[in-house]
């Protein structure tokens, strides 16, 4: 494989309900080993970094600090600049966060902002002291984009669905979002990957509108893998779509050995 960096999808590209896909793990060890770049990067927000550090450890992967990036990364040095305070729908694991690491409190009676999130944890007591904020003058902030994230019973309702019950109560719109494919996410990405020349690095992911979204806004090249949300012929219909898929695999393990379907 001719290339010196990997931007990794989690869900639906190296694991699906967090077991590994294929021989993944040994594969990904090996091309790290050889002094090449790997970037796992997920729009899931529903826990801390820490919590993927050692999934991916767990796994058997040799993941190491600056390796993982999720949504919090951008969105909480996003908000550091601008608030010291909050209302966020979120997990506990993911407000802690926040507080430890972005120095942002949770503040339900005078926040300077609210922030939605995927929140697995969400009660309607949250989204009704969200949407009384949001109807009030606060501004809004969401995650990322995603409606639903795969499960091995089916689609579960994601950020984007939670923001839309928001969005179609105040009849406002979030400022912005932080995960894949935002113009926060890729700044973030592209200074990631400055030291390497762009044709030697890969997106790979499931899914259009966000993995390969965002592989097209970073100039580099795309994968897209079978393994989650879409299918092979979806990859062509610029009906519903327009974005660019450069190969395509059943699983990433099979791309790494050489096997793609011609597109
Ligand atoms: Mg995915």
């Amino acid at each position: 494989m001719n290339y010196k960096a990997l931007i990794l999808d989690l869900d639906g590209t190296v694991y699906v309900d967090g077991k590994p896909i294929k021989d993944i793990v040994s594969k990904l060890n090996k091309f790290k080993e050889e002094g090449n770049k790997l970037i796992y990067l997920s729009n899931n927000t529903t826990v801390s970094r820490s919590v993927y550090y050692d999934k991916l450890s767990k796994l058997g992967l040799n993941v190491s600090d600056g390796e993982v990036v999720t949504p919090i990364t951008i969105a909480g040095a996003y908000l550091n600049k601008k608030y010291k305070k909050g209302y966020t729908v979120g997990t506990k694991s993911f407000i802690k966060e926040l507080r430890e690491s972005f120095k942002i409190e949770q503040d339900s009676e005078d926040p300077e902002f609210v922030l939605i999130t995927f929140d697995n944890e969400v009660t309607y007591e949250k989204l009704k002291i969200a949407c009384q904020l949001i109807n009030n003058g606060v501004p809004y902030y969401i995650t990322h984009i995603d409606l639903a994230c795969p499960s091995e019973k089916g689609p579960i309702p994601d950020c984007g669905a939670i923001a839309l019950l928001v969005e179609s109560v105040t009849k406002k719109k979030p400022r912005t979002d932080f995960g894949k494919p935002s113009n926060e996410m890729v700044a973030h990405i592209a200074s990631l990957i400055s030291d390497i020349p762009k044709a030697k690095v890969l997106m790979v992911g499931d899914r259009l509108y966000t993995d390969i979204a965002l592989g097209n806004k970073l100039g580099i090249q795309t994968l897209l893998v079978l393994t989650g949300e879409s299918n092979f012929e979806d990859i062509n219909d610029h009906k519903n779509h327009h974005f660019l898929v450069d190969h395509c695999s059943e699983t990433l393990a099979d791309f790494m050995e050489g096997n793609e379907f011609a597109l």
